[in-house]
């Protein structure tokens, strides 16, 4: 039998209007039998996530305050979802154990991860699946990183005892078993691992948009949603900012070759974003798949005649910058110019020491820091067979009257990054946009 993962995000499960409408995504699939939940999540835009509301009474415990108002407020969240829900289920013994532990110092991940806890064992009453915590079949090690291993082999057995069961995302349990969380938005991850141990066919990640959109919507208006994109892709996109899934969450999945599907909760009928290993078909009409970008760099210009012959003399520059905790984003470069692209915040308070020991170490004619550049990276696995693709891009900037500060190519053949002044990036974007897609 076929077998998905699905995990609900926080927007997903954050009344009772959407548990029904969960519920009825899960029922039209019986494929779908394990599912990872988030804590409920914002209802409306000035609303309050529960995981910030618990990280809160962490908080306020450790300033010596009274959490009773606070913590009455995150008891409605659920219990208003219970009561909307028509469930019979009484938590209220699990709400006055946690509320207890969170006073006498159980730990500041224990205290976030209630928040997944409690929607899981929740949903599992209303979907009547089995619960599984996931303290019992996620591991870290004694040094806090996740270990993947026994995770994986314990959370298979524990699957194949149950034909449906809820999980909840986004902690595991340390050695000494205490409860320890991963990052930020980490139910992902938890989704992603769910689907390698149950070996399932496709994890469904389920949010609030209709997929990853081929550009930022705040800028370019109604992007259209990329169908398929390929895991390095996605990378390229998500480091220059567009991101829609936990960035560790690809992992596990990918080294099992199962794709993710991105899908709306809110558009169920939309067939979302599939992120794959690989795939030879590319929309030959559009050849690129996103486009993405970035302020906030600057560029280090060195010049030195006969800089090509010295040797040494780019380990030289790099080693300045390690010493002084840099790490570098480009590094186009000419017979006897070289450009290093940083971002600007390194240089905060460095800017003096770095141009000092550039002088001292490599004795340049001339060194130039220039801020304010934007970077707009132009990402597609199409790009690779296309011809022309640098020249449209060229074009389509100078059409709009924007001046290029740097082209990099890229050494991977996906990917092709230019540099514009801060000011011309939201431009930038739209007119490359109107270049190569075509509505
Ligand atoms: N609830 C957690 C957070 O807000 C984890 C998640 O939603 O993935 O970060």
């Amino acid at each position: 039998m076929e077998m998905k993962v699905v995990k609900f995000g926080g927007s997903s499960l954050a009344d009772a209007e959407h548990f029904r409408r969960v519920a009825a995504i899960v029922k039209a699939d019986p494929n779908r039998r394990f599912v990872v939940a988030s804590a409920p999540g914002k209802r409306s835009k000035d609303d309050v996530k529960v995981t910030d509301m618990l990280y809160r009474c962490y908080e306020m415990v450790r300033e010596g305050k009274d959490i009773t108002e606070h913590y009455e407020k995150i008891k409605a969240r659920y219990n208003d979802i219970i009561k909307d829900l028509g469930l019979d289920f009484d938590i209220s013994g699990e709400l006055d154990y946690i509320r207890n532990a969170i006073e006498h110092y159980s730990g500041q991940d224990f205290a976030a991860s209630r928040g997944e806890y409690l929607n899981s064992l929740i949903l599992a009453k209303y979907l009547g699946f089995d619960f599984i915590d996931a303290e019992s079949v996620i591991f870290f090690r004694e040094n806090g990183v996740f270990d993947g291993e026994k995770t994986n082999d314990v959370m298979r057995e524990e699957l194949k005892k149950h034909q449906y069961a809820v999980i909840p995302g986004f902690y595991g349990v340390m050695p000494n078993g205490t409860i320890k969380t991963f990052s930020r938005g980490g139910s992902d991850i938890t989704g992603s691992i769910v689907a390698r141990a149950a070996e399932a066919e496709l994890y469904e990640n389920w949010t609030d948009v209709s997929g990853c959109l081929m550009a930022d919507p705040r800028i370019v208006e109604n992007p259209l949603t990329i169908k398929t994109i390929t895991y390095r892709e996605l990378r390229e996109l998500s480091y220059m900012g567009a991101s829609v899934l936990h960035e560790e969450a690809v992992f596990p999945v990918r080294y099992a070759d199962i794709p993710i599907n991105i899908r709306n909760t809110n558009e169920p009928e939309a067939p979302g974003t599939m992120i794959v290993s690989t795939t030879n078909e590319y929309d030959s009409e559009c050849v690129i798949t996103g486009i993405a970008g970035k302020k906030g760099f600057s560029v280090i210009h060195i010049e030195k005649d006969m800089m090509n012959s010295e040797i040494g003399f780019g380990r030289r520059v790099l080693d300045v910058l390690e010493d002084n905790g840099i790490s570098f984003e480009h590094l186009p470069s000419g017979v006897d110019t070289m450009s290093v692209v940083i971002t600007t915040s390194y240089l905060e308070d460095r800017r003096e020491r770095v141009i000092a020991s550039l002088n001292k170490r490599v004795r340049p004619d001339s060194i130039l820091i220039e801020d304010g550049l934007a970077l707009l990276a132009v990402v597609g696995r199409g790009m690779v067979k296309a011809k022309g693709t640098a020249a449209r891009l060229c074009n389509a900037l100078s059409s709009a009257g924007l001046n290029i500060r740097m082209i990099d190519q890229g050494s991977s053949d996906l990917n092709s990054i230019v540099g514009v002044e801060e000011s011309d990036l939201e431009k930038a974007l739209n007119a490359t946009y109107k270049e190569f897609v075509k509505e």
